[in-house]
């Protein structure tokens, strides 16, 4: 029946039945749809029709919520005091302006803020699900949100159910409905027939749902649901999407809190002070508050969360996404990187270059990568006769024990499956076989698909002659299975290969006798006594960058482990190449890891000293990540199976892969490459470690500038002086030099030389003795410089009013100069050029320019009692100002000098703890 006559039947809702109580015939004729998939027009005209396949976006939150959050912090109650005081003193100026900088704070917060959370939800957005989906009788991939009903769909064990499915086949399927029914066990899957209606969503074995995870084997299925119509969508709007904050974010909101405790107890003392001395109650309680406002590092959290916004977008222009924002500070501590080897470190295009077959002996392949000539050479001479059909033999059963594709017209270039797959049907095409005539031919009957665990592929089909078994796997899973007296030699034959970084696969058949029935299991008690057709030997070239990567990790004093499933000579020999490793000491497999099982002490010793794991299971990734962490490492884990999963969990920072990963990894992973290359991680790393220098900068200088005033206040009142700032200047003075220059501060561009020096330890506090250092310094000279200033105006005979103008002009120009002393802990501020932070230099001379205005604008300046200065006075200012540069400068020299001498080994040869 023409599928346009179906459409308005079902367009109707209420005659959508209850997928899960139809077959799979009926489902597929409600629906207008065939075996063949549907048309590229129709698949349109439905995709306008229903919509695309996705769930509307959750709900952003408001700016308004955003600026209500912001107002939840001790510094805003602090300002709100101070507005009452002031009414209650009567100066509506002082309680406007005091309302005008809560404002200001609370905007820059709120913007800030939402810019950050904006790019997040972009980021979120940036890794999409693909599908495999069947479209005028071809295997596409396509973006999951055009998947229509009606549509036939191809899953393999790791993807994303992308929306709910009829199956229509089937083999070995389990799922993972954790996410939409609770059930932590995989659910076993069938195509069978009609379920009673009154199924329960967790037993209709013939449904798949949006949103859960093929956990195991393969799938054929039918959209029958797309969007928010399918059962996960449904429930979607009751789920709350939680956004957890990152650790360091809470420590610094903490550290806030720690701070505003000690500026209370100063602030108690400076009013027990200055009320001994006869000040009035409101005017003293006053000024304590302004003293506590510019001590409290109001503006940290929002830098801190700029500064992980930043390095966010850095690194996803460096192909990695942050999927969780912890995972940034998590980088810059990061001490030991294990990776894949297939794929992360090789490009993961195989090529066959080598064949052995039983009785002809060793055969050499031509044609590089994708090309599809070749020739088939023995000692030099092309193939021919029997040793030509034995190769032909071996490629039979390599294209039918194989689930990858590729249009002949168009080159392997097109292809799509496994790369192992992939490589032997090009493999096969080179033989001069047509794999599209040989599977229509001889159709499957059932199927093992490959995985990591078992190391083989098998598949059952029907020839002319009868049934066959074709398997492909791991040499030493498949040759012991096989008949005959050579396992021995042909084992060596693979050790042989592994050696020179082949990566060998075996392959076998087997004649066995006719099942008749039309859906059966698979006959796991034949596979034995199979006849080995042959071995083959793969290249996967190293990816271009891998090798120097692996350099700059060393210099970073980032250890390097490669985790694979292949071969440990195979593995040992790219280690080598890369310079990973060195000798087969080096290298563990994951048998000497399940004989150590009851020893967790000897395996974090071991683990801590190998550099190679081979033939590890993905189970045992989980093992590694445990005993590096025991050994005191922060632990970056590759993964991109299903199974992978537990251990992307427990490392520190899970890395999964964008291109060739599956979604199930993806899920469990802190970080997304998009270009699946080791060399994104050590980018990470690097971005990792400039946020998290750029944080410390913050803090040093809302710290320091905080600590100057205190002191220049505490000294002041402490003589005897008056009271050398008002309120109202305080908090002029805290706006116009923190208000902005704190969160431009967390844009500055990486300093080079960070991969140069060995990780922090994840141990370290962030005010360490460096800090503690700075701050002291920078903050007793200018609190003391600015005492002296005020005091000596004061012992000149000027009236409070206009020494605490020009302290007030002091004070604005010493912090601004001081900005520049915080671009780098190490480095001269005059080797930090101004293009790598623009926003800060504008900032600064923003902030600058409106207080130097301020003291012109009537109004304004009345209220921060301020009038100009005199070109004279500027000429003394600037030095003063400027001389916190020199003595940051010397400090920064000297300590070079002694880190010179003490003349610590090269990072290079540093190990991590
Ligand atoms: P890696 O860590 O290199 O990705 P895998 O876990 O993917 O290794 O594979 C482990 C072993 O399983 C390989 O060395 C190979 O012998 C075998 N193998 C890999 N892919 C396939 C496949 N598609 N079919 C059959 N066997 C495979
Ligand atoms: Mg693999």
């Amino acid at each position: 029946m023409d599928s346009d006559l179906r459409e308005p039947e079902e367009d109707r809702a209420s005659d959508r039945p209850s997928w899960h109580a139809v077959s799979a015939v009926e489902a597929l004729s409600r629906l207008g749809a065939s075996a063949a998939g549907l048309s590229k027009e129709e698949a349109a005209k439905r995709l306008r029709r229903h919509g695309p396949n996705a769930l509307p976006e959750p709900a952003r939150r408001t700016i308004l919520a955003i600026v209500f959050g912001q107002l939840k912090s001790p510094l805003i109650y602090l300002l709100i005091a101070a507005a009452v005081v002031s009414l209650w003193l009567g100066e509506i100026d002082d309680a406007g302006f005091i309302l005008l900088v809560l404002a200001i704070n609370t905007t820059i917060g709120a913007v800030q803020e939402w810019r950050a959370e904006t790019h997040t939800a972009a980021l979120r957005s940036a890794i999409q699900t693909t599908s495999r989906v069947l479209r005028g009788g071809r295997v596409k991939r396509i973006d999951a949100s055009q998947l229509v009903p009606g549509d036939i769909v191809h899953l393999e064990a790791g993807e994303r159910i992308p929306a709910d499915l009829r199956l229509l086949q089937a083999a070995e399927l389990q799922t993972d409905e954790s996410s939409l029914t609770g059930e932590s066990l995989p659910v076993d899957k069938a195509a069978s027939d009609a379920l009673p209606e009154d199924t329960p969503l967790a037993d209709r074995m013939t449904m798949l749902f949006a949103g859960t995870m093929v956990q195991r084997g393969r799938a054929e299925g039918l959209v029958v649901e797309t969007g928010s119509r399918t059962q996960f969508g449904r429930i979607a709007q009751t789920l709350e999407v939680s956004s957890a904050e990152p650790p360091l974010t809470r420590r610094m909101a903490r550290f806030s809190h720690v701070l505003g405790a000690v500026a209370l107890a100063l602030v108690a003392g400076v009013i027990a002070v200055q009320l001994l001395q006869g000040h009035s109650l409101q005017a003293t309680f006053l000024v304590a508050i302004a003293l506590a406002v510019s001590i409290i590092p109001e503006g940290l959290p929002v830098a801190v969360t700029v500064a992980l916004s930043v390095a966010t977008r850095h690194m996803a222009r460096r192909h990695v996404i942050v999927r969780h924002l912890p995972a940034v500070e998590g980088l810059g501590a990061c001490t030991v990187i294990a990776t894949d080897k297939t794929g992360t470190l090789t490009v993961n295009q195989l090529t066959a270059k080598r064949v052995w077959l039983p009785d002809e002996g060793l055969v050499a392949v031509g044609g590089e990568g994708f090309s599809l000539d070749a020739a088939f050479t023995k000692d030099g001479v092309p193939l021919e006769g029997s040793a030509y059909e034995a190769l032909a033999s071996l490629g039979v059963s390599s294209a039918l024990c194989n689930d990858a594709t590729f249009d002949p017209t168009l080159g392997a270039q097109s292809g799509s499956g496994d790369t192992v797959d992939l490589a032997f049907l090009v493999l096969a095409v080179k033989a001069s076989l047509d794999p599209g005539r040989l599977r229509r031919h001889t159709p499957r009957l059932a199927e093992i698909p490959f995985s990591a665990e078992r190391k083989f592929a098998a598949t059952l089909n029907r020839h002319g002659d009868g049934h066959r078994l074709h398997v492909k796997g791991a040499a030493e899973v498949i040759v012991p299975l096989c008949r005959g007296n050579r396992h021995r030699e042909a084992l060596e034959i693979a050790e042989g290969m592994a050696g020179d970084g082949y990566r060998v696969l075996a392959v076998a058949t087997k004649r066995i006798a006719p099942v008749f029935s039309h859906e059966q299991p698979f006959p796991d008690q034949e596979l034995c006594g199979l006849t080995l057709l042959g071995l083959v030997g793969f290249i996967d070239p190293l990816r271009p960058e891998a090798r120097e990567a692996v350099a700059q990790c060393r210099r970073a004093g980032v250890a390097v482990k490669m985790v694979t499933g292949d071969h440990p000579s195979t593995a040992l020999a790219i280690a080598r190449d890369l310079g990973i490793a060195e000798r087969s000491e080096d290298v563990l497999t994951g048998r000497d890891l399940a004989a150590l099982a009851f020893e967790p002490h000897c395996i974090a010793a071991l683990a801590a000293k190998a550099s190679v794991f081979a033939r590890v299971e993905p189970a045992q990734k989980v093992e590694i990540v445990d005993a590096l962490q025991a050994a005191g490492h922060v632990v970056a884990m590759t993964g991109d199976g299903v199974n992978d999963a537990p251990a992307l969990h427990r490392a520190d920072l899970g890395v999964a892969m964008g291109r060739g990963g599956t979604d199930v990894a993806r899920d469990a992973a802190d970080l997304v490459l998009t270009d699946d290359n080791f060399a994104s991680i050590v980018a990470g790393v690097e971005e990792g470690r400039a946020a998290y220098a750029n944080i410390r900068k913050v803090i040093y200088l809302l710290i320091s500038t905080g600590a100057a005033e205190v002191v220049m206040f505490l000294l002041a009142v402490g003589t005897g002086l008056p009271v050398p700032l008002t309120a109202i200047q305080l908090l002029w003075l805290n706006l116009v030099t923190n208000g902005g220059q704190d969160v431009a501060l967390a844009f500055e561009r990486r300093e080079p030389g960070l991969l140069d020096q060995p990780p922090r330890s994840p141990k370290e506090p962030i005010f360490d003795r460096l800090m503690i250092r700075q701050v002291a310094i920078s903050g007793i000279y200018t609190g003391l410089v600015a005492y002296v200033f005020f005091a000596w105006l004061i012992g000149q005979g000027m009236g409070a009013f206009e020494a605490r103008n020009l302290l007030l002009f002091l004070m604005v120009a010493f912090e601004n100069v001081h900005v520049f002393n915080c671009r780098s802990e190490q480095r001269s501020a005059f080797a930090t050029p101004f293009r790598n932070n623009w926003p800060l230099v504008a900032a600064v001379v923003g902030a600058q320019s409106v207080h130097i205005a301020a003291a012109f604008l009537p109004g304004v300046r009345d209220v921060l009692q301020m009038q100009p200065i005199s070109l004279g006075m500027w000429l003394i200012l600037v030095p003063i100002a400027g001389s916190v540069l020199v003595v940051m400068e010397i400090d920064k020299l000297l300590r070079r000098l002694s880190s010179q001498r003490t003349s610590a080994p090269p990072a290079a040869a540093r190990t991590p703890p």
